[in-house]
């Protein structure tokens, strides 16, 4: 088999066989192909596309490149979740305990935080001392023991991914369907769960900015998943205004605590309510509606709040901050942002208000830099309200006085004042299962 005639076959806009795909796949992996081909095909792909067959071969053959985790020392069905990523998107350190909570079990590998949306190890890491890194075995023996961890990924999960984003970052070819779904799918795949609930952003601060884009993605997601055996669903929910009112590691960890304690925001309870309900359905506990209350019961009995502190406590973490969030590690610099005018929040530009986090110490711009775990921002409105001039509309959280002016500036443009009140928007707009799509 030439790669050149693989090339030749994709441009000529032929679906590609299992071999070929298979072929592409292990000789870029292992150094046999050379990036310039690789591009060249990235390129065709990107022109002529993947029908749903190729794409599900594609990513099992991404997701078999590398490590693929076996879960099945855990008992029970395993359901993931994945987030395509957002502001404020704190979902999972609620979901997960939640889940657990009504007895399946969670075993999850999270990222760290990318451009302007947070990660959920970088959250984790905000509480002293728990550790992200753990081998494999004590990943699983904390699931026997508190039926939850969440750590860092682990080994070598899908390798291919890796070389291959990084040539698409340089190419031109990040922003194709087939290609971005192969992408989150194969290292979902690799993590080895039986079922995966996607939580597919849709607005300002996300991925894909409209409806139907993030339907799109999540039809082409569902359908790899189904095809490699996974049971998959997908929520679109809105990421057009941040998921709750903090922004930043610490700050959300803290606002996670209060929604496990039933006092969190209207927003993020509903959307996480939602979302455990569907991951719970898809691991057989009953229906959508028995699978809500069960949500709703364990949130109010306080079983979800202890499965956190389980958690958090196998993995070496000072529970004392959880249980008294007063004790939590506080940025020593608390800035304040005045409205400019008085009338309504008619928008927040989500991405801005994720980079303005970002500048406070909340992310990283490169890599390696360190990130400040108490930095981000604390959301005193939202869209809809109605806020008169000089009042606090956010506070500013860092560690560094020399970065608020900065990150004000980023978030004074990010928030509109007007004379009318918004169209309420949705909080979720559609579920996308094997059956199809819903719109809700
Ligand atoms: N996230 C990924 O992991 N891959 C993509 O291609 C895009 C977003």
């Amino acid at each position: 088999m030439r790669m050149t005639d693989i090339i030749l076959k994709k441009r000529g806009g032929a679906a590609l066989t299992a071999d070929e795909i298979a072929f592409f796949i292990s000789g870029f992996t292992h150094g046999d192909i050379p990036d310039y081909q690789a591009a060249a095909l990235l390129m065709a792909i990107w022109f002529r596309g993947m029908d749903a067959a190729e794409t599900a071969i594609l990513t099992d053959r991404m997701a078999k490149s590398g490590d693929m985790v076996d879960l099945s020392p855990i008992s029970g069905i395993k359901v993931d979740k994945h987030s395509t990523g957002g502001v404020g998107d704190k979902t999972s350190l609620i979901i997960g305990p939640v889940v657990a909570a009504c007895g399946v079990p969670v075993a999850k590998m999270s990222g760290r935080g990318l451009g302007h949306t947070g990660g959920t190890v970088d959250k984790l890491e905000s509480i002293p001392g728990l550790q992200t890194a753990v081998s494999e075995q004590r990943f699983f023996d904390i699931v026997k023991q508190t039926g939850l961890a969440i750590i860092g990924q682990s080994g070598d999960i899908a390798p291919a991914d890796k070389k291959l984003y990084a040539l698409r970052d340089v190419t031109g070819t990040i922003d194709n369907l087939s290609l971005i779904a192969s992408s989150i799918m194969s290292k979902k795949l690799a993590a080895g769960a039986d079922a995966i609930l996607l939580d597919v952003k849709t607005g300002s601060g996300a991925f894909m900015k409209t409806p139907a884009d993030s339907i799109a993605l999540a039809q082409a997601m569902v359908e790899i998943g189904n095809r490699n055996g996974r049971k998959t669903m997908a929520l679109i929910t809105d990421m057009d205004r941040p998921l709750g009112f903090a922004v930043g590691n610490s700050l959300e960890v803290a606002e996670a605590v209060q929604t496990l304690r039933g006092q969190g925001p209207a927003d993020l309870t509903a959307v996480c309510v939602e979302l455990a309900a569907h991951m719970l359905l898809l691991a057989g506990k009953g229906d959508l509606e028995a699978c809500r209350a069960m949500t709703q019961r364990v949130i109010a009995s306080g079983a979800a709040f202890e499965r956190l502190v389980a958690m958090a406590q196998a993995q070496g973490g000072d529970v004392s901050v959880l249980n008294d969030l007063g004790r939590f590690p506080a940025a020593p610099v608390i800035g304040t942002l005045p409205a400019a005018r008085t009338g309504y929040i008619t928008r927040m530009d989500t991405e801005a208000c994720g980079m303005a986090s970002v500048a406070l110490g909340a992310g990283r711009a490169k890599k390696e830099d360190d990130i400040d775990h108490t930095a981000g921002l604390l959301l005193l409105k939202k869209p809809g309200d109605y806020v008169h001039a000089g009042e606090e509309l956010a506070q500013l959280h860092t560690s560094r006085r020399d970065k608020l002016p900065a990150a004000a500036e980023l978030l004074r443009s990010a928030i509109v004042i007007g004379d009318v009140p918004p169209a309420k928007g949705k909080l979720i707009y559609a579920r996308v299962s094997e059956q199809g799509v819903e719109q809700l």
